[in-house]
This record gives structure tokens, sequence and C-alpha cells, in this order.
């Protein structure tokens, strides 16, 4: 970088880097290639060789935003369109901004959507495999939109993940799930429910008495919820998270590491943190049959896990294959479309009494 240049680190793995001389887009490319061209030499830490790959999002100043915030924002999505399509670099253009009236209209009707009853939940089986029994169920939400239909997480989790919404979207999932956790085991159905936390969620202090609270409100033994994390949430700010996930784990809340493979971390530094079990992302799951990389992965993976103490969950299984040869690996629960879709509440108890799989009596 030049002297006039600035570089700061925003924190976990991301940079700012301020060209105040740069006039144009192509100026900062320029800067990017050297940045990138010095990246192309491994590092080499306690003798092993790693090698450091970066997304980039660029903004330009007047153009894009003329104050500190705005500009942080518009990279922000850059950046993220550069991740999302897999690109160096993206520079920041308006339909990359969540802003866009449709969104925000969405994103309006979803805060009522929570209080007029649109948001409901479907459950997916995971399976024991060892033991032949559904070990428990996630919960995966959905909205049923008054003109859209059923509209799928993807298109609005992310929306709420990037307001103070998704504190709400959470906790109405919390209380849908653990209070349908609370009817099952009044029916003796003992089911474990698992529920998807959010970036954002372990930055809230709150969030350990809020589950505290739900579970004491439904009579749920804390033990009966799982709640699953990715990688990306946690190192968004890897210190607060270690306290909130601490605190949930001193409830006796079961904890997971979800999407596991597509993150950076090893498996040693997720040891360190309170997790009692990692789900093997569906990617690799899915391929296993076809490609040996994969296959290899997904073997190791369960073998490294089990070495440290963690159980091991395969999701994305779709073919008998590959759920015998899971078996054969010694994995210890699998989940997907083979073994079930994800279902409503009645069609699951239907599923219950008439799969093989059983519940644990
Ligand atoms: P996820 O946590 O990885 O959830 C698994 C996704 O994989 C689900 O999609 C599920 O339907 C799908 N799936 C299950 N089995 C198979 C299979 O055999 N093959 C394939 N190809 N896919 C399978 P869904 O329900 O659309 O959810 C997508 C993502 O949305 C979830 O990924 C999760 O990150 C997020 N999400 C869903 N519900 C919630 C929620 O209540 N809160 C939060 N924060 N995120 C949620
Ligand atoms: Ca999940
Ligand atoms: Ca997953």
């Amino acid at each position: 970088l030049q002297t006039s240049d600035v570089l700061a680190r925003l924190g976990g793995a991301e940079f700012i880097v301020l060209l105040p001389e740069a006039r144009d887009v192509a100026d900062a490319m320029r800067a990017l290639r050297k940045i990138t061209g010095a990246l192309k030499t491994p590092f080499i830490v306690e003798g092993i060789f790693l090698l450091v790959t970066m997304s980039a999002g660029i903004v330009l100043f007047p153009e894009h935003g003329t104050d500190g915030e705005t500009l942080l924002r518009h990279v922000d999505m850059a950046l993220h369109e550069a991740k999302e399509s897999r690109k160096d670099a993206c520079v920041y253009i308006q339909t990359h901004d969540l802003n866009t009236p449709e969104r925000l209209k969405l994103l309006g009707e979803l805060r009522y959507a929570m209080d007029r009853g649109e948001l409901f939940l479907v459950y997916q089986p995971k399976i024991n495999v060892h033991e032949r029994c559904i070990s428990g169920v996630e919960a995966l939400v959905r909205w049923r939109h008054p003109e859209r239909g059923v509209v799928p997480p993807d298109k609005f989790v992310y929306l709420a993940e990037q307001t103070g919404l998704v504190q709400h979207l959470t906790s109405w999932v919390l209380n849908a799930a653990i209070r349908q956790c609370h009817i099952w085991h009044q029916k003796g159905k003992f089911i474990n429910v698992a529920v998807n936390l959010s970036v954002g969620n372990l930055q809230n202090i709150h969030l350990p008495n809020e589950v505290e609270e739900l579970l004491r409100l439904h009579e749920v033994s804390p033990s009966s919820l799982e709640l699953e994390i990715t990688e990306s949430i946690i190192m968004a700010d890897p210190a607060r998270a270690m306290d909130i996930l601490t605190a949930l784990r001193r409830l006796g809340v079961r904890l997971s590491i979800d999407d596991f493979g597509t993150g950076y971390s090893s498996l040693g530094y997720l040891r360190r943190l309170p997790v009692d079990q990692v789900k093997i992302d569906k990617s690799f799951v899915m391929d296993m049959a076809a490609s040996e990389e994969d296959s290899v992965i997904v073997r190791s993976t369960i073998d490294l896990a089990h070495n440290l103490g963690l159980r091991v969950v395969a999701e994305g299984v779709e073919t008998e294959g590959v759920l015998e040869r899971l078996t054969g690996l010694g994995c210890d629960a699998a989940q997907g479309y083979y073994l079930s879709m994800p279902m409503e509440e009645e069609a699951l108890m239907r599923w219950v009494s008439e799969s093989p799989w059983g519940i644990k009596g």
C-alpha cells in the first residue's frame, strides 16, 4: 500500500483499506491486485504452509455514500455479493442493496407475519443410526405469505439478519419449537427439538436467559433442546459468542456446529467451544457416493470428531447407499430426504407411527 493508504482491521478476518488517492474503480482494482498478489505466497506457520484466499467489496466516495456508516454498509453488501458469486471482488451497485423497495416491503411484512400467525415450523427427523430410532427433529421456519404462498427461509432469514428483526424471529421460532416439544412429551413422544441460531443471536447477551425462561414456561428439560450454530456466527465475535455458548451449555442445552466443513476453522479450535456435536454439511454428504474426495472428508471428519469426543450428524442423506456408508463409518446420526423431508406437525406424527424408525422408548 502507499503511505497515504490506511489499513484497518474491522474484526475477525475482515479488513478495510482506505485509498484516499484512488480516483476510480480501476485505481481500487490496482491496489486490490497488489494485495491478492501478496497473498499468493503461502504463509508458513509452525512449519505448515497456509494459503489465504480473500474476497473484496469496493465502494467509491462520494458516489456510493457520503458518510462512514453508509459506505460500510454498502461495502458489506458488495463483499457479500463477491462471496456469493465466488468472485475476487465486487463493486457496490444498487441491486446488491437489500433496501430495494421489494425487499423493504417483505421485511416490513415479516414484522407482522409473526403476530398474524403466518410463520410456521416444519420438522425434519434426525435418525440415530446405531439405535435405529429418531434422535430428534430440526425445526425449520416457513412463511405462509398471503400473496406469495410459502416463502422458504433463504428468502427472508438473511433479510431479517440484516436488521434487529432476527432477534424476534429467533424468539418466535424458539417459543414455537419448545412449546411443540412440550406437547409431544405430554403425549409420551419423547422427541428432542433443534433450532437454528442466526448471527446476531450470539451477540445478544439476553439469549441464555430467554432460553431458560422459555424452557421453564413450557416445562421442557434443557437437554431436550439443541441449538445449531454455524462457524460464521461464532466468528463474527468469537469472545462474545464463547460467553453466550458457555452460558447456554451451563443451562444444559446441547449445542452443535452446523454446516461443518464449509467454514475455515479446524475441529481442534471448535473443540474449545462448549459444543457436543458437529453436523457435516450436506454438500459433502450428498456427493459421497460419487466423489472419493468427499468420502474421505466425511470419513476423516467422523474420526476426528469422535477422537475429540463429539457426536457426528450427517445432513443431506439422499440415498440408501449413503446411509449405509455413513453407518459403516460410525456416523452417529443422519438427516436427509432419503429418511424424510421436513414436515408439518401432523405429517410428522403420521411419519413417526408409520416409519420403521421408532421413538426410543
Ligand atoms: P440448514 O440449517 O443447513 O437446514 C438444512 C436445510 O437442508 C433445510 O432447508 C432442509 O430442508 C434441507 N435439506 C434437508 N435434507 C436435505 C437433503 O437430503 N438434501 C438436500 N439437498 N437438502 C436437504 P431449508 O428448510 O430451506 O433451510 C435452509 C436454511 O435456512 C437452513 O439451513 C438454515 O440455515 C436456515 N433456517 C431455516 N430455518 C431457520 C430458523 O428457524 N432460524 C434460522 N436462523 N435459520 C433458519
Ligand atoms: Ca441447521
Ligand atoms: Ca446445515
